[in-house]
């Protein structure tokens, strides 16, 4: 499989090149250059088929040969070693929950994933490379727990100071090993900014072969579309019309399920939910894509101005607006309908939803469901990841799992940066 780059202005490369690349040298996203129907029978029968199984029929066309079968099945038997269940919330109405891996948000499949393939590539010690990535909460912690001990891998994790929960920072400080914390003074954006600004920067990578573990690494992006063939697997007897709601920041999840829908999954309509960041929103009723710098919210791994994979959500829509605008809706909620949420899911069917899967669900619930469609919102992360925001909000005490209750007495290590000068100086020393 080749990938070619969304600027149109990089040679094609392979999946490990795209992999090690992470951006292409025109600053572009990588992109497959097809996508091939997997056969309707998969769709039919997937019910009996194993979930590896599932995952290597469905990603095998990503990596082509480059990872061949017995490794390639090895690495998403590891990948995929926890549950991804659909819980029923309300009659017409379920969760898929993406939080039970080991840092207890969705990005974990995509971050092990990652790792476990570049930790493949430089079996022979042929490719040490850097992971530059810009958390705006949970990628950091996902990341740096696929990544750690990783073979001829160094990661390096920049997250905005004072606006991660206490839990995310301790799982991105406190590992040590391969991995670092800068913790930058300023918002997620900055974060990204720079990150993308050492991606062009030859005084680095003369030095250094960068990559990114953010989703816009096409081995971190392209998993999560399992997620949405699991769901269906375990829903398809109820024989109705699926619309999945996704919390969205920087719209990796949702372009995944997009990918999934053109694999042949049925799929009868996407809804991108986000906070008040809503460029996408705002662009889907004005047509004109005016991104804005992100606001702090209490979803704040959503809190992204100008989210990186929307440009291929248009590619797998062929840059047909009005195709998108019959496929896809997108809606804003703020802070307090977030809550307002959180206390309706807990009160009407006692379940307690983390601030982004409450935002999930409030988009399911903008649109009318008929008795024939299921909707479901992807819970993207365990509440407790958002402690003091689901305790405060539903009164309650959520109890602290064994994988956070052990990092929570480790002692934060982290290096504070103010601008792109002393993360160039960190890298170049
Ligand atoms: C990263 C994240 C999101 C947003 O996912 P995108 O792929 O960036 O749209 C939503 N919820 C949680 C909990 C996350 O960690």
């Amino acid at each position: 499989m080749q990938y070619y780059s969304l600027n149109h202005n990089a040679p094609n490369v392979s999946f490990s090149e795209a992999v090690i690349k992470g951006l292409a040298p025109d600053r572009g996203l990588y992109f497959p250059e097809k996508i091939t129907p997997l056969p309707p029978s998969f769709f039919d029968t997937i019910e009996d088929i194993d979930n590896v199984e599932i995952a290597y029929q469905a990603i095998k066309q990503f990596v082509g040969d480059e990872v061949p079968e017995v490794e390639l099945r090895d690495i998403l038997k590891d990948v995929l070693n926890f549950d991804f269940p659909v819980v029923d919330v309300e009659n017409n109405i379920g969760t898929l929950e993406l939080f039970h891996g080991p840092t207890m948000a969705f990005k974990d499949v995509g971050a092990r994933f990652m790792a476990r393939c570049l930790g493949y590539f430089n079996r022979n010690n042929e490719h040490q490379v850097t992971v530059l990535v810009a958390t705006s909460g949970d990628t950091g912690g996902a990341v740096a727990n696929g990544f750690l001990g990783v073979k001829g891998v160094d990661v390096v994790i920049l997250y905005p100071k004072g606006k991660v929960s206490d839990i995310q920072e301790k799982q991105l400080t406190t590992l040590g090993q391969n991995i670092t914390a800068l913790e930058v003074d300023g918002v997620f954006d900055d974060c990204q900014d720079m990150v993308k600004t050492a991606f062009l920067d030859n005084a680095i990578t003369d030095h250094k072969q960068l990559t990114s573990a953010n989703s816009i690494n096409v081995a971190r992006w392209l998993p999560q579309l399992l997620y949405f063939i699991f769901a269906y697997k375990q829903v398809k007897y109820k024989k109705k019309d699926i619309i999945f709601s996704v919390p969205s920041g920087n719209f990796g999840n949702i372009c995944a399920g997009v990918v999934a829908q053109k694999l042949g999954l049925p799929v009868k309509h996407f809804v991108a939910s986000t906070n008040v960041n809503d460029t996408v929103v705002r662009y889907l009723k004005t047509s004109n894509y005016e991104p804005k710098p992100s606001k702090a919210t209490i979803s704040n791994a959503m809190d992204v101005g100008n989210p990186s994979n929307f440009i291929r959500i248009q590619k797998l829509f062929n840059n047909d607006f009005d195709g998108l605008k019959n496929a896809f809706s997108a809606f804003s909620f703020d802070d307090n309908q977030t809550k307002q949420a959180m206390k309706k899911v807990y009160s009407d069917a006692g379940y307690i939803a983390d601030p982004h899967g409450a935002v999930g669900y409030l988009g399911l619930k903008e649109i009318e469901l008929q008795d024939s469609d299921y909707g479901i919102f992807l819970e993207t992360a365990h509440p407790v990841k958002f402690l003091d925001t689901v305790e405060e909000t539903l009164a309650v005490k959520v109890e602290i799992p064994a994988q956070i209750q052990e990092i929570l007495h480790k002692e934060k290590q982290s290096i504070p940066i103010n601008s792109y000068e002393k993360l160039k100086e960190f890298l170049l020393k």
